[in-house]
């Protein structure tokens, strides 16, 4: 079942028009979540990105925040799922043929809750192979990678030179050369036992799950840099991993031609743990 606008149809009857602004333009904006054991992960977190990204572009939500987490709910408990992967959409919605957004009334809000699928475990227990791209990041000024749209060919492009070079995610860098994100993914690096990220600043999205981990880190005592940093220190780095919320920490093996070793990824693991350690305390509603 799919939540379409205000109520649950099944999948053949979810049906979009073809003058959605959505499709017409990539003019919306979207966020995906993980339900574990039936909770859905920081969905607080996640409903309040996707209201500063609406309000980036402008965009007024059709419903509330308390109305979008419980469609949320009743997307993931009419599917009888458990272990999800929830994606919510809204989109400025139908309208005749031009730019301007006043031509939509009315936005569409689609949620889509599909069985959460694991990654290979030699994703976690090998590392993946990532690589950085010739496609640089958006400019934070033209499109602001803080707001999580559907406009999403700039990271399709750079996925795209990944699969051509047999790795798994792409590493874009900013307009400047700094090392901003993956596609669907922030970027970390461990240097002499310190952990280092981009800045949101560089022109990334502010990941949820990269603030976990900067707050597990600060809290096991690890010490974090958030800063520019150019590619040479990527590829000199003694851990490398990448982070979202289905994909939560994932070990690098191979950035370009440099490698790294995963098994002695000591970092990279304790944080991953003390994440896991996160969730279950959401679960418990410690965290809520
Ligand atoms: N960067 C980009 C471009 C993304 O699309 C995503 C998530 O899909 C992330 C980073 C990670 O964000 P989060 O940890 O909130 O899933």
């Amino acid at each position: 079942m799919i939540y379409l606008n205000n109520m649950l149809v099944p999948d053949n009857k979810a049906v979009v028009s073809v003058f959605d602004h959505g499709f017409l333009y990539g003019d919306g904006v979207y966020e995906t979540l993980r339900a574990y054991d039936g909770v859905l992960f920081k969905l607080n977190e996640h409903i309040e990105r996707l209201f500063n990204s609406a309000s980036l572009i402008k965009l007024k939500l059709p419903k509330t925040r308390e109305e979008i987490r419980k469609a949320a709910y009743e997307t993931l408990q009419a599917n009888r799922l458990k272990e999800a992967y929830v994606r919510i959409t809204v989109s400025r919605g139908a309208g005749p043929i031009g730019l301007d957004p006043r031509l939509c009334p009315q936005p569409t809000l689609v949620i889509i809750a599909n069985p959460f699928k694991d990654y290979p475990p030699s994703y976690y227990k090998k590392g993946v192979k990532v690589a950085i791209v010739k496609t640089r990041r958006n400019f934070k000024r033209a499109i602001d990678p803080q707001i999580k749209s559907l406009n999403f060919l700039n990271n399709v492009l750079a996925k795209t030179e990944a699969i051509n070079r047999g790795a798994y995610e792409a590493v874009m860098l900013n307009y400047r050369g700094y090392v901003a994100e993956g596609t669907i993914s922030n970027i970390f690096f461990v240097k002499d036992k310190v952990l280092c990220t981009p800045s949101v600043e560089v022109g990334i999205l502010d990941g949820i799950t990269r603030r976990i981990i900067l707050d597990v880190a600060k809290e096991m005592g690890v010490k974090v840099k958030e800063g520019r940093f150019r590619p040479d220190e990527i590829y000199e780095a003694d851990e490398v991993f990448i982070s979202n919320t289905t994909m939560e920490v994932m070990p690098v093996k191979e950035v370009d031609n440099a490698m790294f070793n995963v098994s002695g990824g000591d970092i990279t693991k304790v944080i991953h743990k003390a994440y896991r350690t996160k969730v279950r305390e959401y679960m418990r509603g410690k965290d809520r």
